[in-house]
């Protein structure tokens, strides 16, 4: 039984796994001294109650493959930073929106990516990859995880420059960016007409997901309507939509670097002041 706080790659190493197969979330709790079990639950995907050392982790039997792992990831994730005596009581909401606090929901996501979707793994079947949901859907597939954890690991770390952005009906609920783009470009506080998700926030059909949409119907830069991206949107559930941005031709990217030159007025936290 391992002593103390374990960060996900410890454990991994621990327990000797190398490739996406090995897994096994049911073993790696186990090791955690969590137990996971499946029942019916209604109200919420996945629940904790943990007590000094043992806890029992409680998933939703009747939720697809890839959120239970991720649900176990989660759950275990609150267990390895509060253990102790504990209970957590989690919803798909907290999978979705809770992603960019600082608060429990948000270390346990982030835990459960690390444990599920380890770097040393990703990043080597990622790297490359077109930044659209095809090829989150294949990386979900391999890894057996949901789709926004893999999403957001896609564009954190696959080395393309990107955005991925969550639109719930009533606001912008998150977005990560790439390293790239991180602190350079932002989105605007809701994607404007002209792009797939403003017609899917309006409750149009879903019809075409995948286009190159003009920059500045996503992105509050002076010069954006200059350049476009591909937008790659889905809906969720509760008309959350989830957006892929690439930037595909970095024309922007090089342009950028130029524009703030020009304007010299890079701060020492080395973020740029727009007007
Ligand atoms: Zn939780």
């Amino acid at each position: 039984m391992p002593g103390a706080i374990q960060m996900p790659d410890q454990i991994l190493a621990e327990l000797g796994i190398r490739e996406p197969e090995e897994l096994e979330i049911e073993a790696i709790a186990e090791y955690c001294g969590a137990t996971i079990r499946y029942r019916p639950l209604s109200g919420c995907e996945a629940r904790i109650i943990g007590c000094r050392d043992r806890a029992i982790i409680t998933i939703n039997e009747s939720s697809w493959r890839g959120r239970q792992r991720f649900s176990g990831g989660h759950e275990l994730g609150h267990w390895m930073h509060d253990r102790g005596r504990i209970a957590f009581q989690c919803d798909y909401k907290m999978y979705v929106h809770g992603w960019r606090a600082t608060n429990p929901e948000t270390r346990a996501n982030d835990f459960a990516s690390d444990l599920l979707l380890p770097l040393s793994m990703f990043q080597p079947r990622a790297r490359g990859l077109p930044v659209i949901f095809t090829s989150v859907r294949a990386l979900a597939d391999a890894f057996k995880m949901s789709l926004t954890a893999t999403a957001i690991r896609l564009v954190e770390h696959g080395g393309l420059p990107s955005m991925l952005i969550c639109n719930s009906p009533q606001k912008r609920e998150w977005f990560v960016a790439s390293p790239e783009l991180s602190g350079r470009l932002w989105p605007l506080a809701r994607p404007e007409e002209g792009s797939i998700a403003f017609s899917l926030l309006g409750n149009a059909a879903e019809g075409k997901k995948t286009a190159d949409v003009r920059c500045d119907h996503w992105i509050n830069h002076p010069r954006a309507e200059s350049y476009w991206i591909k937008e790659d949107s889905l809906r969720l559930h509760e008309g959350t939509v989830l957006s892929l941005l690439w930037w595909e031709d970095e024309k922007q990217l090089l342009d950028l670097d130029e524009y703030e030159e020009e304007r010299g007025n890079k701060r020492s936290d080395g973020r740029t002041n727009w007007e």
